[in-house]
């Protein structure tokens, strides 16, 4: 490729909503343009590298035998009204009417429509196993769709269904899978650990669940790691205990105190001059039950916080959010006193963090503007809870073994997760079994953000001077920057260089532009060509030409005949 053929325009300003480096390198650049919220425009530059990302995922799948399949991105509501997903994804999906008035949406993801397809096909338990991938668009609703390719609206995904006889062979694949995402991310250049995720209902049928995760503090999600015990995990869901807290152990009668304005547990704590570990913290969540609005009263250690996800799992609640205040004048409850006490006759849900001591006396929420209640004891003063691990873990906890943990951040860029029989069963995706009964496989699912792997690359490999591509994903290789470009020989030396690299079947750019040497050098080490070779007055001199790798800033001079072979070969 001629630069000056190459459709491509580079910016010095970031623009104002880019706050990391991957969004703002990506657009400067000239790989991505914003055409939307969440939206984005890719440039020649990116499709070659999105392009080598899927070569890299393709290679790795088909080595275990993935077959590629391509399924609509508009699914119909059917479908998704088949396994009740069609109303508890309805805000994350874009729904839209065909002109039948025909219910349809863009998918978010594809489990009900990779079924389909499995059930339209497969017949016996010989067909099994089989995985099956794809990758195209999803689309996404998202709350907050920011960090440019990071969390789009619109972006593309590699997503992959196996379908299993037993768990053992769910294993297996799992496994197999397990193992191509580390190949996979390791070829395109990325850092990665594999952290246990949480698997929502689904874990407690001993389901695995694991996402893989770039190190970055701009990352999303917070990961507890634990290195002596050698194991990770999301914050969603690791159980992590405090090494030490005092209870208020002293029981007495409870009271109501005045507390007036204080509202949070810092500023009741400092009025009532009492721990905030003496205090409780109630938080309502509300989300959905079989189709109708539920409440929880989440309670933990007034220092401590609430973990909604925990809460759903030990719940059964889908969709839960922090309750408004509408919510809970409808439950009769007054924001900034909410308390566990005397609630039976509402229909709200208690659920205690297992660090509360049952029989310790704690400051709570009386449900009354202006009034807490002192030495309520859970154990007598609650008639009805449940108690469960729903708190954060945070920094200074320890492991549930007693052994020091560190909190990190980290971007999610692959999941790979065990289904069990939910869809194939709600779909009715049955086959026959070796006896001739019908048998609901089993599934795994497996996904990797594109963009978001390619984005999470930026991140980790960028300098103050741009993007620094690896090998294996750059849109070109090799950059040949001849510095006069109007100096007939050293034009022609670097068009002839240029030929050579391309016969040789090497991904080269040469930049051809009449401009300054500056602004060469700028835009390659900005768009983050792995290797320039700069064509200087030393060529007219002794045909020498300077190689200069861009991730470790290393320089060398070259003969110009030499240094192609040398490349190849990696020589130097
Ligand atoms: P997140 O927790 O970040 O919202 P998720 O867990 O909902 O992601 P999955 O359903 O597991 O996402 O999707 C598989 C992969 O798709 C993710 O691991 C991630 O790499 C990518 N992905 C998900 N949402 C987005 C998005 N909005 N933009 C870009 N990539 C995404
Ligand atoms: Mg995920």
């Amino acid at each position: 490729m001629k630069y000056s053929q190459l459709f491509i325009q580079t910016f010095k300003e970031t623009p104002v909503d880019a706050q990391i480096i991957s969004h703002q390198l990506l657009h400067r650049a000239g790989f991505i343009q914003k055409s939307g919220a969440g939206l984005y425009n890719y440039s020649p530059l990116m499709v070659k590298v999105i392009q080598n990302a899927m070569t890299i995922i393709r290679e790795e799948l088909s080595k275990i035998n993935a077959l590629e399949v391509s399924l609509s991105l508009a699914t119909p509501a059917e479908l998704w009204k088949e396994s009740n997903r069609w109303e508890e994804l309805g805000d994350l999906m874009i729904q839209f009417k065909d002109r039948l008035d025909r219910d349809l949406c863009l998918s978010p993801t594809n489990e009900e429509a990779v079924v389909d397809y499995f059930r339209k096909v497969a017949k016996s338990y010989k067909q099994l196993p089989v995985n099956l991938f794809q990758i195209n668009t999803k689309f996404r609703d998202e709350i907050r769709p920011r960090f440019g390719l990071m969390r789009a609206r619109e972006f593309a995904m590699k997503d992959a269904y196996s379908f299993h006889v037993d768990k053992t062979c769910l294993d297996n694949t799992y496994t197999a899978m397990f193992d191509a995402y580390s190949r996979i991310f390791e070829r395109m250049g990325l850092n990665v650990m594999a952290v246990e995720a949480d698997g929502g209902a689904m874990a407690d049928s001993g389901a695995k669940t694991h996402e893989f995760h770039v190190l970055a503090d701009t990352g999303e999600d917070e990961l507890i790691v634990c290195k002596e015990e050698g194991w990770a995990a999301n914050s969603e869901m690791a159980q992590t205990k405090r090494p030490d807290i005092t209870y208020n152990d002293l029981q007495g009668p409870i009271e109501l105190v005045e507390t007036k304005n204080n509202h949070t547990i810092q500023e009741l704590s400092l009025f009532l001059n009492e721990k905030e570990s003496h205090c409780l913290k109630s938080v309502v969540l509300k989300g959905k039950k079989e189709h109708k609005q539920a409440y929880i009263m989440a309670c933990c250690l007034g220092d401590d916080e609430i973990n909604i996800s925990k809460c759903m799992k030990h719940s059964a609640i889908t969709q839960l959010e922090c309750a408004n205040e509408d919510d809970l004048d409808t439950l009769g409850l007054t924001k900034g006193v909410v308390g566990p006490v005397k609630l039976d006759h509402k229909e709200i849900h208690i659920i205690i963090d297992s660090h509360v001591k049952e029989e310790a006396s704690f400051i709570v929420g009386s449900n009354k503007k202006g009034f807490h209640i002192k030495n309520v004891t859970i154990k007598r003063d609650i008639a009805t809870y449940q108690q469960a691990d729903i708190r954060m873990a945070k920094a200074h906890d320890v492991s549930m073994n007693g052994n020091s943990i560190d909190l990190c951040r980290g971007i999610e860029v692959g999941h790979i997760f065990q289904l069990g029989d939910k869809y194939t069963k709600a779909l009715k995706a049955s086959v026959l079994d070796h006896h001739g009964k019908s048998l609901y496989p089993l599934m795994g699912c497996y996904g990797i953000g594109v963009g978001r792997a390619i984005a999470a690359v930026v991140e980790q490999l960028a300098d103050e001077n741009g993007i620094v591509w690896p090998k294996a994903l750059a849109p070109f290789y090799i950059a040949i920057i001849p510095l006069k470009s109007k100096d007939e020989i050293i034009a022609n030396a670097a068009q002839r260089l240029y030929e050579k690299a391309q016969g040789m079947g090497m991904n080269v750019i040469v930049d051809d532009r009449h401009v300054s040497p500056g602004f060469k050098f700028k835009d390659a080490d900005l768009m983050g060509f792995p290797i320039q070779i700069i064509i200087g007055e030393t060529f007219k001199e002794e045909e020498s030409v300077e190689v200069r790798w861009r991730q470790s800033g290393k320089k060398e001079k070259v003969n110009m005949h030499d240094c192609l072979k040398k490349l190849k070969e990696e020589r130097f």
